[in-house]
């Protein structure tokens, strides 16, 4: 079996294509939640995750009991006030939902901040606008090192779960972009890589039918070896010591902003704390009188 997840848009002519697949389907809003899960009965196909960008802030959001069962990675550009997140907190932590909030609003670093120490599991996607390499620190400083307990605040937990110093770390799939895990598929049945490269026409293969045997494709395989390319040109992420958690993934904006290079440093000090900590796996243990 192929172990790659499938990410799509919603379409039922598409889905209906697709047999004894894991897809995650691309949304923009709660409309369709239930009719998209309906769509599973048929074809042995399982919804692995809703992914939904929603252009609204987090409290606009209708959560209700019946999402309590579907997976979502909900992508929000804001949070909305305290007060009315306060009033659906018991919701959001039943949820099984991963809440993404935009690094171009600075008030999200406090904001994930404050969401994980409530019990909802969170996260950070990257904007357009130049990152705050230092508020992002502080708070993979707080996800990974803080004693208190919290929610899970990604991708800092899945790179610290996944480092391993023999090997890339590719936290993309946090965002489902990672070649090894998701293939993305659109409607016309084009096959990419990467939702960025689907949108560029950057296409491995078109049809279902190339799916089953894609690793056997050229194109795929060719990806493989596409990050050697780092160090076949000048670039500052061939000398960078973080490069096998970070992957080149800032490489475009090293120059103006390049404090990635002293973050993925620090956050390979924390992936080396958190595997120390697990692998002793006890607690500290005082005097008892
Ligand atoms: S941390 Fe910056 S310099 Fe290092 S690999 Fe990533 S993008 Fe390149």
């Amino acid at each position: 079996m192929r172990e790659h997840f499938l990410v799509c848009p919603f379409d039922e002519k598409l889905l209906s294509r697709l047999k004894n697949e894991r897809i995650a389907i691309v949304t923009n809003g709660f409309e369709q939640v239930h009719h998209i899960c309906e769509s599973f009965n048929d074809n042995g196909n399982t919804l692995h995750c809703l992914v939904i960008h929603y252009s609204g802030s987090v409290v606009s959001i209708p959560f209700h009991e019946n999402l309590k069962n579907i997976p979502m990675a909900i992508f929000a550009n804001e949070l909305g006030p305290f007060k009315e997140i306060m009033a659906r907190i018991h919701m959001l932590r039943e949820l099984n939902t991963r809440i993404f909030l935009n690094s171009d609003n600075k008030a999200n670093y406090t904001n994930i901040h404050i969401l994980a120490s409530l019990g909802v599991d969170c996260g950070i996607f990257f904007g357009e606008n130049e990152i705050d390499w230092s508020a992002l620190n502080d708070l993979m400083t707080y996800a990974i090192y803080a004693k208190v307990g919290h929610a899970t605040i990604e991708p800092f937990m899945y790179a610290v779960k996944h480092y391993s110093p023999d090997k890339l770390t590719d936290f993309g799939t946090v965002y489902f972009e990672n070649r090894e895990s998701y293939l993305h598929i659109d409607k016309d049945e084009n096959i990419a890589h990467t939702s960025k490269d689907l949108k560029a026409g950057k296409f491995i293969a078109t049809g279902v039918e190339a799916l089953s045997q894609i690793r056997e494709n050229k194109f795929y395989q060719d990806a493989e070896y596409a990050w050697q390319e780092f160090f076949l040109n000048e670039n500052p992420c061939a000398y960078c010591q973080a490069w096998r958690i970070c992957v080149g993934k800032f490489t475009e904006t090293f120059e103006k902003n390049p404090g990635c290079r002293q973050f993925f440093i620090d956050l390979m000090d924390a992936a080396d704390f958190y595997r120390t900590a697990e692998s002793k796996n006890k607690k500290k243990e005082i005097w008892q009188p």
